[in-house]
C-alpha cells in the first residue's frame, strides 16, 4: 500500500465513525508563548480540552505537520542517526472532546491497525500506565481491563510515568496513556530475544507506533494536577513510521515517503545509500531536514538570528554540514529537492507547493551563506592547526572549538573529525563547560514564570467588543503573576473587553482599567491562544468589580490608519508588481506601517512611486469600509479574499473590504470607517530583509503630513542659504558648476606651482662625490603632490638623492627619493634616513630603500629636517 493511500485510509476511517476530518494547523505557532512550533496533534485543540473555548464538533480527525527539535520534545540530534525520529513528522489523530473514552478509543485503535491495515497481530504491544507515588496516581487498571480483551496479557506491558503519562509542557493538559509497539525484527531474531523485553528500550526494529492518551488532568505552575473539565481522548500516531511499519521495511527512510529523495541525493552525490553508514546518515540528515526546513518556510517562519527562524537557521544548517562533510557537496544543492517535495506533498498541504519557487530561493540563499561561513571557519580552522603545530601541543581548547560552533556553525563532532585527521584532539569537557556558560546566559534572558490563574468570575467565554466600541463595563475573569525580563507585571483576563489584542501584525491597544478613583494602566494587551490578556504593572485594589475600561483612542486611531494603509498598499502592490506578491509579515503600530513581501528585485523609483499614487489615490475616493464578520471562509474565498499562509482560521472569518473589485482581505485587525480618515499616505523606505523578501515602510495621516512639511522646511532653509533665488534647483546646478570649475582651476594652479617648485630644485641641486643632492624644505597641496614630485625628480635628474621637508595642510611630512642603483653603490637607505629625520618632527614612517615617507606633528621642526640632512651628507 502506498503512504498516500495509508493517509487516506486513516481518514475514511475515522469519518466512518463519525469523525469530522480538520485541516493541519500551521507548523509554525502564533498566539503562545509556551511554543514556537507545532510539536503534537493537540496543540490545535488546546483550548478545547482547557475547556476555554467550546469545541465545533466532538469527534475529530486529522493529520498534523509536527516539529519537535525545541523546548520539551526534541529529537534533533536521533535524527539521520536512528532510522525512526524525524525532525519534521505528520501526526496522524482522532480525538474526542468531551465525547467518548478509553473503550472506543482502544478497539478502533485495534482494529485500524489490524483490520484495515493488516499488521500482524503478534507483532504488537501495547503498554499502559503504571501509576505514580509523586504524583499519587495509581495505575490504569482501566485501559489493562479494555486491553485485556483483545490482546493477551503476555503482550501488554505496565509503563512508568515517562513512558505513559503524556504531557504537552511544564504545565498543561496531560494524562495517562497507552502505547501501541510494533516488533518489526526478522522472525530468527523473535526466536531468540522476547519483543517484550525490547518494548521501550530504544531498539531500532521495536518502536511505538501510536499513543493514545487519556486526557484527564491540567498541570499547574506548582507541579499539582487538576481534573480537567471534562475527559477527552487525543491520540498521536507517527504516519512515517506507520507507513514504514506497513510496508515492512526496517527504516522509516526505506518507504515510498523518503526513497525517491533518497535516490535524488544518491544521484547528485554519486553516492550509494546503503554502503557506509557515515555516508547514510548524512542522505537521512538531508531527507528529513529539507522537509522540515521547507514546511516551516512556506508556513511563514524565515531563516533569521533568533527564535523561530534561528531553529531553522539551524536545522538548515546542519543538513549542509552534513552534505558538505560526507557527500562532498560544497555548492548549494539542498534547494534543488523542492519540485519533488511540493509534488509528493501538493495534495495534503497544499501551501508549499503554492510557494515552492520562493522556498527554494530563501533556501538557496541561507545555503550559500552558511557554505561560506563554513569556508571561514575551515580556514580559521587551519590557522588553529598551524598554531598547535608551533606550540607543539596536541589539543584544540575547548574555548576555541566554541567559538568555532558559536561564529562558524562547526558542531563538536566536525572540530573533532577535522582535528583527528590532523593528529589532535579537542577539550570536550572544555567545549561542554562554555556550552553550559552560554545555555544559562540565554535561560536566564528568556526565563519567564508564570503563575497560575487566580479565578475571581468563573464566566464561560470573553467577549471582544472593540470593533464597535472604545469602552466598556467589564469584570475581572481571572488574573495571575508573571515574571520575566522586564520585571513583575500582572495578566488580567475580563469578561468582555475594547482592547485589541496584538495580532495580525497590529499592536495591542494600550489604556486604563478604572474603578472610581482608582486607575490601573494597560500597559498591552496580547492573545494567548483565544484568550484576551491585559499587561498591567499593578493589581487594582478590589478584583470584585465593575471597571470602565477604556482604550487609548487616539493611539488606537492612528493603528487604524496604519492597518487599513496596509491592506490598500497589499493591493497596489499587487497591481504594480504582480500576482506573486505574497504577505511575508506586517507590524502595524501607531507611528508607522510595515510591510514585508515576496519580490525578487529591488523595487524601481517609479515602482514605488506609482505604488504610492495609487494608494493615495484610493485615500481619496473615501472608500467606505464593507466589513463582514462570521462569513464561512469558503465563501470569503469566493469573493476572492486574500488570505494568508502560516496562518490559523477558523471555519468562520472577518472580511475586510475596500472595493471588492480592490481590496478584499481576510483580516482581524481594527480598520477606518471609509478610506478618506487616512489623509495622506507616504513610503519612507524600501529594502531587503532576506532572500527574495522585500520590506516597505510607511506612514500615514498627521506623521505623513509632518514628514511632507520637514521636507519643504529643509527645501525652504536651502534656498534662504542660497538667498532665497527664483528658481532653487537651477541654483544647486549652478553652485555645482562652479565648484566643479573652480576645482580644475586649482588643479591647474597647483600642478603649475609644482612645476615651477621642481625647476627651482632642480637648479639649486648640488653637486656632490658621485650624485647629485637636492635638499629643501617646500609647501604642497597634498601629500600626493609630494610624492608626484619627488618621482619626477628622480626620472629627471641623473643619480640624484632628494630629502624634501613639506608643510601640507599645516602637517610636515618628509620624502627622501634615490636612484636605484645609489643604494648598492653608496650604501643609502632611504627608509632609513626617514626614520632618523622623522625624529625631528615627532614622527615616523618609513618605505622601501629607494623611497620613503614619514608624516609627524612638530611643524616647527621642519627646518631641523632640513639641518640634519645636510649634515647627513656632509663631506660626501
Ligand atoms: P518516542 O519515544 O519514539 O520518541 P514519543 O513518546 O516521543 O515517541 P509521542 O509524543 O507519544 O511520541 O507521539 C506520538 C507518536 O508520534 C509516536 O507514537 C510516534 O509514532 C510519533 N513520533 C513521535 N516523535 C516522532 C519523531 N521525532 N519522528 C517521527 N515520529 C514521531
Ligand atoms: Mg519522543
Amino acid at each position: 500500500m502506498k503512504a498516500k493511500d495509508i493517509r487516506t485510509q486513516f481518514i475514511d476511517f475515522f469519518k466512518s465513525k463519525g469523525h469530522t476530518y480538520i485541516p493541519s494547523s500551521p507548523i509554525v505557532v502564533k498566539n503562545d508563548p509556551t511554543l514556537m512550533f507545532t510539536n503534537a496533534g493537540m496543540n490545535q485543540f488546546k483550548d478545547y480540552i482547557l475547556g476555554n473555548e467550546t469545541p465545533k464538533a466532538t469527534r475529530v480527525a486529522n493529520s498534523q505537520k509536527c516539529l519537535r527539535v525545541s523546548g520539551k520534545h526534541n529529537d534533533l540530534e536521533e535524527v539521520g542517526v536512528d532510522t525512526y525520529h524525524h525532525t519534521m513528522f505528520e501526526m496522524l489523530g482522532n480525538w474526542s472532546f468531551g465525547d467518548y473514552f478509553k473503550k472506543e478509543a482502544i478497539e478502533w485503535a485495534w482494529e485500524l491497525l489490524t483490520e484495515v491495515y493488516k499488521l500482524p497481530k503478534d507483532r504488537l504491544y501495547v503498554s499502559v500506565f503504571g501509576g505514580d507515588a509523586g504524583d499519587k496516581l495509581e495505575k490504569d487498571m482501566e485501559a489493562f481491563q479494555l486491553w485485556s480483551q483483545i490482546v493477551p496479557e503476555s503482550r501488554i506491558l505496565f509503563g512508568n510515568k515517562k513512558d505513559n503519562f503524556w504531557e504537552m509542557g511544564d504545565t498543561g493538559p496531560c494524562g495517562p496513556c497507552s502505547e501501541i509497539h510494533i516488533d518489526l525484527r526478522s522472525e530468527s531474531e523473535r526466536q531468540q530475544v522476547d519483543g517484550y523485553t525490547l518494548v521501550n528500550n530504544d531498539h531500532p526494529q521495536v518502536i511505538e507506533i501510536w499513543n493514545l492518551v487519556f486526557m484527564q488532568f491540567n498541570r499547574l505552575a506548582d507541579g499539582s494536577l487538576k481534573e480537567l473539565p471534562a475527559k477527552h481522548v487525543d491520540t498521536g500516531m507517527g504516519f512515517e513510521r506507520l507507513v514504514r511499519a506497513i510496508q515492512a521495511k526496517s527504516s522509516n527512510y526505506d518507504s515510498d515517503i523518503f526513497t525517491p529523495f533518497i535516490q535524488f541525493i544518491e544521484k547528485k552525490s554519486g553516492k550509494q545509500y546503503g554502503l557506509d553508514e557515515k555516508v547514510d546518515i548524512a542522505m537521512r540528515v538531508i531527507v528529513d531536514h529539507i522537509r522540515a526546513i521547507s514546511f516551516s518556510i512556506a508556513d511563514g517562519q524565515l531563516p533569521s538570528n533568533n527564535k523561530a527562524g534561528y531553529v531553522i537557521r539551524r536545522i538548515l544548517r546542519r543538513a549542509v554540514r552534513y552534505g558538505y562533510t560526507f557527500l562532498g557537496f560544497h555548492k548549494p544543492f539542498m534547494y534543488e529537492l523542492l519540485p519533488l517535495l511540493a509534488e509528493t506533498f501538493g495534495e495534503i498541504f497544499p501551501e508549499l507547493a503554492a510557494q515552492q519557487d520562493f522556498v527554494a530561493k530563501v533556501i538557496m540563499e541561507e545555503e550559500q551563506s552558511f557554505l561560506r561561513t563554513l569556508d571561514n571557519g575551515l580556514r580559521k580552522l587551519d590557522q588553529i592547526k598551524e598554531e598547535l603545530h608551533q606550540s607543539g601541543k596536541s589539543v584544540v581548547d575547548g574555548k576555541i572549538a566554541f567559538e568555532l560552533y558559536d561564529t562558524y556553525g562547526f558542531p563538536l563532532d566536525l572540530t573533532s573529525l577535522i582535528a583527528r585527521e590532523n593528529g589532535f584532539s579537542v577539550d570536550e569537557k572544555g567545549f561542554a563547560a562554555e556550552m553550559e556558560i552560554q545555555k544559562n546566559r540565554s535561560r536566564a534572558a528568556a526565563e519567564q514564570e508564570t503563575g497560575d490563574w487566580v479565578i475571581i468570575n468563573a464566566e464561560e467565554g470573553v467577549e471582544f467588543i472593540g470593533y464597535d466600541y472604545l469602552e466598556s463595563q467589564s469584570r475581572i475573569v481571572k488574573y495571575r503573576q508573571i515574571k520575566d525580563k522586564k520585571g513583575d507585571r500582572f495578566q488580567i483576563v475580563l469578561d468582555r473587553t475594547p482592547f485589541y489584542a496584538e495580532s495580525g501584525g497590529q499592536v495591542g491597544d494600550q489604556g486604563w482599567l478604572i474603578n472610581g478613583a482608582e486607575t490601573v494602566k494597560v500597559l498591552d494587551t496580547k492573545k494567548e491562544n483565544d484568550l484576551i490578556v491585559h499587561f498591567v504593572d499593578k493589581l487594582p485594589s478590589q478584583f470584585d468589580a465593575t471597571f470602565q475600561a477604556k482604550v487609548d483612542a487616539a493611539k488606537r486611531k492612528d493603528s487604524m490608519n496604519n492597518h487599513s494603509a496596509t491592506h490598500l498598499l497589499h493591493a497596489a502592490l499587487k497591481q504594480v508588481l504582480g500576482d506573486h506578491v505574497q504577505q511575508k509579515g506586517s507590524l502595524v503600530n501607531e507611528e508607522l506601517l510595515r510591510f514585508d513581501f515576496s519580490h525578487f528585485s529591488k523595487m524601481t523609483e517609479e515602482e514605488i512611486a506609482r505604488v504610492e499614487s495609487i494608494v493615495n489615490a484610493k485615500i481619496r475616493e473615501n472608500i467606505a469600509l464593507y466589513e463582514q464578520r462570521n462569513v464561512p471562509i469558503a465563501e470569503a474565498k469566493k469573493q476572492g479574499a486574500t488570505a494568508l499562509f502560516g496562518e490559523k482560521y477558523g471555519d468562520f472569518v472577518r472580511v475586510i473590504t475596500f472595493d471588492p473589485q480592490f481590496s478584499v482581505e481576510l483580516c482581524g485587525g481594527t480598520h477606518v470607517s471609509a478610506t478618506g480618515v487616512i489623509g495622506l499616505f507616504k513610503i519612507v523606505s524600501e529594502s531587503s530583509i532576506a532572500a527574495g523578501v522585500r520590506r516597505i515602510e510607511a506612514i500615514t495621516a498627521k506623521t505623513a503630513e509632518d514628514f511632507v512639511n520637514s521636507q519643504l522646511e529643509l527645501i525652504k532653509e536651502i534656498g534662504e542659504m542660497l538667498k532665497s533665488p527664483r528658481d532653487l534647483k537651477k541654483s544647486v546646478e549652478t553652485l555645482v558648476q562652479e565648484r566643479n570649475e573652480l576645482k580644475k582651476e586649482i588643479e591647474f594652479l597647483h600642478a603649475q606651482q609644482a612645476a615651477a617648485i621642481k625647476q627651482q630644485l632642480i637648479a639649486a641641486k648640488e653637486q656632490r662625490n658621485g650624485f647629485n643632492l637636492i635638499i629643501s624644505q617646500v609647501k604642497l597641496p597634498s601629500a600626493e603632490s609630494l610624492k608626484k614630485l619627488a618621482y619626477e625628480l628622480k626620472n629627471e635628474v641623473a643619480d640624484v638623492v632628494v630629502v624634501l621637508a613639506a608643510e601640507i595642510e599645516d602637517k610636515p611630512q618628509i620624502a627622501v627619493i634615490l636612484q636605484e642603483s645609489l643604494v648598492d653603490s653608496l650604501g643609502l637607505n632611504a627608509g632609513q634616513m626617514v626614520r632618523d629625520l622623522a625624529k625631528e618632527i615627532q614622527g615616523g614612517g618609513g618605505g622601501q630603500p629607494f623611497f620613503a615617507t614619514a608624516g609627524g606633528k612638530d611643524l616647527a621642526g621642519l627646518s631641523k629636517v632640513v639641518q640634519k640632512a645636510i649634515e647627513m651628507f656632509a663631506g660626501r
